[in-house]
């Protein structure tokens, strides 16, 4: 390699992933340029629950939970659905998720996530101070709710791996619940109160202020659509969009779903799946919303927003080309009336975004082995507008060569590959 500290850096992709990796970048003194296909950034950063979950670590793979699989799936309603037709190709990512959620590995697991999860409410408030801003995220608390009084329950496996790590929550019974959240229907009998939380109330617009401040800051923002990432004679790499190539020396790879596939260009395999989910702002709500919600049953999160209150969730495998079924966005209709009583369902948007999930929900950050300076910072899955930030400062440290305090075995790409 000619140079011994590249201070040119390409990101490709300007979710809230890329972004936070290009102002962490700058911070560093890197020469920054963000490549995107779409200079709205309508990936899966724009349309997500908002909720920035410092305390997340239980993965969505655990013991047992395939024996759900089917109940879910015969429902037509229900929080799970995948297009048979891509069942085979689902098959090997599948296999690797339910070999994840085993007693023995969740632990590592569950730190691997907390430990890029933790900083992030901090880190967003930080980001804001003293930019006009400092609304867009919120302190709440993350109210997990329950329709049978004994529901939050801190003996449950999920609520075990929070408890030793830490996690401050508190159960709530009875009207403590209504207490907290009175729009939430009598039906509500318990809920798990996680505190010390934050929320966006516009997940697309806080992309778009820290975009704005990543380009005030020396960012450059392109846009192309990457087709192919070659490795240059010098010891870089050539972005090729198609309409023209780009030279850097060091590469971040930051878009979401369809990083798999620019890697696979580069003959390296990795197991990323498009995990679809939808929204639902009832745009006309009525109703204000303190907290986060997350419906336990129905499995949507639920939450109040500048443009509406929004429902958001479920996980649907069809591939990242299959058209969105907005059926499953307009499930959320009748589910959130149950959950709020008095919410005005009237006008609505629907949209669908991809998730970029890994299969033990620890996402991808590293070098990419056999392509030295080419980093990847995606499959974030659930929870990638809460570990951006922090991927932001594990890609920019390892790009600058510069210690982290964190061991990145269980963020490598070929941890599945043994
Ligand atoms: C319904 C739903 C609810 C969610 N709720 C939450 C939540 O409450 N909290 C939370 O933390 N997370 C949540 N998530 C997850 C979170 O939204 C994602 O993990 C996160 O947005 C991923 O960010 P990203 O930057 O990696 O990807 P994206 O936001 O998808 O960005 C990828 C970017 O790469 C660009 N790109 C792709 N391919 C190319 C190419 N070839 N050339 C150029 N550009 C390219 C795309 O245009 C896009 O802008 C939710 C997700 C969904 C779907």
């Amino acid at each position: 390699m000619s140079d011994a500290k590249p201070r040119e850096v390409i990101v490709i992709g300007a979710g809230i992933v890329g972004i936070c990796c290009a102002l962490a970048l700058r911070e560093k003194g890197f020469d920054v340029r963000v490549i995107d296909r779409d200079g709205a950034g309508e990936g899966a950063s724009f349309g997500n629950a908002g909720i920035i979950s410092p305390w997340s670590c239980v993965p969505q793979s655990l013991p047992g939970v395939w024996k759900n699989v089917p109940k879910w799936l015969l429902d037509p309603e229900g929080p799970l659905a995948v297009r048979w037709s891509y069942t085979p190709r689902l098959a090997p990512w599948l296999l690797k998720f339910f070999r994840a959620g085993t007693f023995q590995r969740l632990p590592a697991i569950a730190d691997a996530m907390l430990a890029v999860n933790r900083p992030s409410a901090d880190m967003y408030h930080r980001l804001l101070a003293g930019t006009g801003e400092e609304g867009l995220v919120r302190d709440c608390l993350y109210l997990h709710v329950y329709r049978d009084i004994g529901g939050a329950d801190p003996e449950d496996l999920p609520w075990r791996l929070r408890a030793e790590r830490g996690v401050p929550f508190e159960v709530l019974t009875g009207g403590e619940v209504q207490e907290v959240e009175p729009e939430l229907s009598p039906e509500i009998k318990s809920a798990m109160a996680v505190k010390r939380q934050a929320r966006t109330v516009n997940p697309g617009r806080l992309r778009k202020v820290l975009a704005a401040m990543a380009e005030a800051r020396g960012a450059r923002f392109l846009r192309g659509t990457v087709e192919k990432i070659v490795p240059d004679t010098d010891g870089g790499y050539l972005i090729d969009t198609g309409q023209g190539a780009h030279s850097a020396k060091t590469v971040i790879l930051a878009a979401g779903a369809w990083s798999a596939r620019l890697l696979a260009g580069l003959g390296v395999r990795v197991p990323l799946e498009a995990e679809r989910g939808y929204h639902l702002v009832f745009k006309d709500p009525g109703l204000p919303l303190a907290h986060s919600i997350m419906d336990t049953e129905h499995k949507f999160a639920i939450s109040s927003m500048e443009m509406g209150v929004r429902a958001a969730g479920t996980a649907e495998f069809a591939g990242l080309d299959a058209p969105p079924n907005y059926r499953r966005a307009r499930i959320f209709k009748r589910h959130a009336k149950t959950l709020l009583p008095n919410l005005n369902t009237g006008s609505t948007d629907e949209w669908m975004g991809t998730r970029p999930s890994s299969p033990d929900s620890v996402p991808f950050i590293g070098e990419v082995p056999g392509h030295p300076r080419l980093f990847c910072g995606f499959g974030h899955g659930h929870l990638g507008l809460t570990g951006a930030p922090m991927t932001g400062r594990m890609v920019a440290a390892l790009a600058a060569g510069e210690p982290l305090n964190i061991d990145m075995a269980p963020y490598r790409l070929d941890r599945f590959n043994s």
